[in-house]
């Protein structure tokens, strides 16, 4: 993009006599310059945060597959030990969180994510009954 009044670099856009145009640092002060909307502040979701009660949900979704702690501990391909110390509030890394969830079907990491989503859903009901209300009104 070339500034439209020096022919340097443009950088922003700006309002010259009436004219938005390209223009450069230097140029953007004969003008106004047009602010660009801000990117949108996305909440960074942690996919690595671990569901708090991430031991308790291994434990009674292991208890429910029926299956025992050493048969799990081979098909995640770690310790019996280290499941057990899992099991009872150590924290796994994301590799093994990961192949948790696959092996038990229950959800650990992305905690916070869910939380956000859960919250979007309840604002989308609330305003689903605002529309429910006004129709009943008419
Ligand atoms: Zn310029």
């Amino acid at each position: 993009m070339q500034c439209e009044i020096c022919g340097g670099k443009a950088v922003t856009k700006a309002v010259v006599e009436g004219v938005p145009l390209d223009v450069c640092a230097n140029c953007a002060g004969h003008g106004t310059e047009i602010k660009q909307p801000h990117a949108r502040h996305v909440p960074e979701i942690s996919e690595s945060t671990i569901n708090p009660d991430f031991s308790a949900m291994i434990k009674q979704a292991r208890g429910k597959a029926g299956i025992e702690r050493k048969a799990l501990a081979e098909k995640l391909a770690v310790k019996e030990s280290v499941l057990a110390r899992i099991e009872n509030g150590m924290r796994p890394d994301n590799a093994t969180a990961r192949k948790l969830e696959k092996a038990l079907g229950i959800r650990l990491l992305g905690f916070s994510g869910d939380a956000v989503v859960q919250k979007q859903v309840l604002a989308e009901i609330t305003l689903g009954d605002v529309v429910v209300i006004k129709k009943k009104r008419k």
